[in-house]
């Protein structure tokens, strides 16, 4: 029985996401999302997953046993066993008991007599940024990169190499004469010769085939700008509720991803054998059945996701912000391998000077590119 098992998650936005960065920025935004300190891609944070989990792992916990007894007396999982742990007034705080699937699987702030507590038994990673809709004069566009798509386990090879002309260009899996825009950024377009075994995984993992049907690849390089240049703006404005009009000096604006994109998160879970609290082993139930192996705690974990459907994830959550579709919960892949360097670089009227503004100004973050080393 082995000590953890990884399990992917890929989830849909149905509504646009702001986690918030808790902080302002100089510039247009004032509410800013969380990004990655390295790509600037934005991104959830595993701590926030792990958080909003847990309140509707607890919910639904409520809703099975409303009438639920920790340690002598009603103690009922929401909100109790939801929230930070220290009790406070009537918040009774974490039951921290070996058969409570939310402290269980969560952790909790503490043991008996306030001492200890425990990490849980399911960490999160952070979500991160598979699949973004950008519009192109096609239509939409979901652009990915060969850093977004190691997420699912695809390895790509042969983009943004560097003995080609246009390192700058969209890989798709047919050529096309005419260059393509991506939001402002008009890029050559070049094929990439298994662009099919791209969009085949990704429909494995359950990915709608509105989203397959319009994938576009990009280098690890521009994804990031690209990304950051079509998030969604939204300006708001404080009403003063005597006058009715807007409040002076009260408008604000804040940023999010924008519906339909498709974000990849892992799960690991431990296994429950492998440990105590206060020297019983762990005994709670996840639908009758004892939660004794990694694959139990992630039935537990599931339990969420309807919850994310509906009241969402981040802030907003009133400005119709937030719910996000978990689309696939299921065991990581392994790896596969996948060359577009065969490709034919049949973007021969690449109009060289046409790429907006130029790759110069869109080479900022290129620490992180991969030089793929096809063969
Ligand atoms: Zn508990």
């Amino acid at each position: 029985m082995p000590s953890y098992k990884k399990f992917l998650h890929i989830g849909l936005a149905l509504d646009p996401i702001h986690v918030g960065a808790g902080g302002a920025r100089l510039g247009r935004v004032e509410l800013t999302i969380v990004r990655d300190p390295v790509t600037r891609v934005p991104k959830i944070p595993g701590s926030s997953l792990a958080g909003v989990y847990r309140t509707y792992v607890a919910m639904a916990m409520h809703e099975s046993d409303p009438n639920r007894e920790a340690r002598g007396r009603r103690w009922p999982y929401y909100p109790h066993c939801a929230g930070l742990g220290q009790p406070r007034g009537d918040y009774l705080g974490h039951c921290a008991q070996p058969d409570c699937p939310v402290c269980t699987v969560f952790g909790f702030a503490r043991g008996r007599d306030q001492a200890g507590g425990f990490a849980g038994l399911a960490a999160f990673t952070d979500a991160h940024v598979l699949l973004f809709p950008v519009p192109t004069r096609q239509g939409p566009r979901w652009i990915t990169s060969p850093d977004a798509l190691q997420l699912v386990g695809l390895e790509v090879h042969g983009v943004d190499q560097k003995d080609q002309k246009d390192q700058n260009a969209v890989y798709l899996g047919s050529n096309q004469n005419t260059p393509l825009n991506l939001g402002w950024l008009l890029l050559p377009v070049m094929e990439c010769a298994h662009f099919k075994k791209i969009t085949q995984t990704l429909q494995e993992f359950k990915i709608p085939e509105y989203i397959c049907n319009r994938l576009a690849l990009v280098p690890d390089r521009l994804f990031p700008h690209i990304v950051n240049s079509n998030l969604e703006v939204r300006t708001s404005v404080a009403i003063n509720p005597a006058t009715g009009a807007a409040e002076e000096q009260a408008l604000f604006s804040y940023e999010a991803l924008p519906r339909g994109t498709v974000l990849a998160w892992e799960i690991i879970a431990k296994n429950p054998k492998h440990f105590r609290i206060e020297d019983k082993e762990i005994c709670a139930q996840v639908d009758r059945n004892k939660m004794d192996d990694p694959q139990k705690v992630l039935e537990v974990t599931k339990k969420a996701h309807p919850y994310l459907e509906h009241l969402g994830v981040g802030g907003m959550g009133t400005r119709g912000m937030g719910r996000l579709k978990v689309l696939f919960s299921d065991q990581s892949p392994s790896t596969q391998t996948v060359s577009c360097s065969a490709s034919s670089t049949s973007a021969t009227s690449s109009p060289s000077g046409s790429s907006a503004p130029s790759a110069g100004d869109v080479t900022a973050s290129s620490s992180g590119t991969e030089q793929g080393g096809a063969p």
